[in-house]
């Protein structure tokens, strides 16, 4: 059965008496446009119902009448839809980062929430070398000189050999780690700054550990960042911290766009600290401020990162595996309980 009112959509899939399970996704947000391997994998254990959530209702408070929920994360659930939704049993957030649900609220209400980490670590690993390498060999400009009719070598300013550089990553989890791999492939001297991570970790993966973030920031000519978004990351790199930067340095940007403060990279980037930005993420996604879309030395992509086919499938699979998992009663494997 198919409805369609108004800007809510649902498609209910099964029905009578099962328990039901939301595939929860923004407009436009385009991650399951058809639940079909939700209901593949869940059908015969639920009612899949896909619920795209109206325009400019991105916070939701409720309204969501299941049982379970999987959380495309452009919707964000706050604090008053777990104060309403007692049939909830659990969400899993279908992405990485968790930032977009209000932990304490689930907490305090009794809902578990997962996250499925491991699905596209090495997805974003790669966007952030394809946007760290295009800044390096100035990609966008040569590119742009080229479409505006030149034919110059020397479009490409002061490039640098890679093999002489240091690349600084901030945030030493799965993805920092994928990143050092591919940056170490290049030939780069590899250091990372992560207080929370094993100690000696360093020594099998063969890169260098900075203890204080103010020692990466100064000594690295590509900076990437690779930490969650919580309240110890927002602003993490403000204006003290890019003042630190190398001149020159390129600093790339795949985790959560308010690590870096927006206003404060507007600034830094005159001073050539960095000259060079890629960013994946930016503050307040979807909006972006038209001096980043304009800025010449700036490299951006729309939250992409994640994506390969095959990724956006195994995140699926996963999450609707870890329902399946809920609903038989078994240990839950294919998504992790959010810290
Ligand atoms: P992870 O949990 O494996 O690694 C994060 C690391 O950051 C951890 O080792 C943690 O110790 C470290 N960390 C936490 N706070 C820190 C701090 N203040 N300073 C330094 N290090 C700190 O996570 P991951 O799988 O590597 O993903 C990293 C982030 O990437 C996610 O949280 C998510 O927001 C983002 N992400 C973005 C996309 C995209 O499409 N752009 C896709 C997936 C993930």
């Amino acid at each position: 059965m198919s409805r369609l009112t108004g800007d809510h959509r649902s498609t209910t899939i099964e029905s009578e008496g099962k328990p039901v399970v939301a595939v929860v996704d923004a407009p436009g947000g385009g991650y399951v446009d058809d639940p079909d391997i939700e209901q593949r994998i869940l059908g015969h254990a639920a009612e899949v119902r896909l619920h795209i959530v109206p325009e400019g209702e991105h916070h939701l408070a409720g309204g969501i009448d299941a049982d379970y929920l999987i959380l495309w994360h452009r919707v964000r659930l706050a604090r008053g839809f777990f104060e309403t939704a007692k049939r909830c049993r659990a969400v899993v957030c279908a992405s990485v980062g968790y930032d977009h649900v209000d932990r304490v609220a689930a907490a305090a209400g009794g809902v578990p929430v997962f996250h499925v980490p491991h699905y596209g670590s090495e997805e974003v690993a790669d966007h952030a070398l394809a946007l760290a390498l295009s800044l390096a060999r100035r990609l966008p400009e040569l590119d742009r000189h080229v479409r505006s009719g030149g034919w110059d070598w020397q479009a490409i300013g002061d490039a640098r050999r890679l093999r002489e550089m240091t690349c600084g990553l901030i945030g030493f989890g799965r993805i920092g780690m994928a990143v050092a791999q591919r940056m170490k492939a290049l030939g780069m001297r590899v250091v990372f700054h992560d207080p929370y991570t094993h100690p000696g970790i360093e020594k099998p993966l063969t890169v260098e550990r900075v203890h204080r973030l103010d020692d990466l920031l100064g000594q690295a000519d590509i900076v990437s960042v690779h930490v969650p978004l919580d309240t110890a990351t927002r602003h993490l790199l403000g204006a003290r911290e890019l003042g630190l930067l190398k001149p020159g340095a390129i600093l790339v940007n795949t985790a959560r766009g308010a690590v870096v403060d927006a206003a404060a990279l507007r600034t830094a980037l005159e001073d050539r600290r960095p000259a060079y930005v890629g960013l994946d993420v930016v503050e307040d996604e979807p909006g972006i401020p038209q001096w980043l879309r304009e800025h010449p030395r700036a490299l951006v992509t729309p939250h992409a990162a994640f994506y390969s086919v095959q990724s956006l499938t195994e995140l699926r699979t996963r999450a609707a595996e870890a329902v399946l998992q809920m609903l038989d009663g078994t240990q839950v494997t294919s998504a992790f309980a959010v810290p």
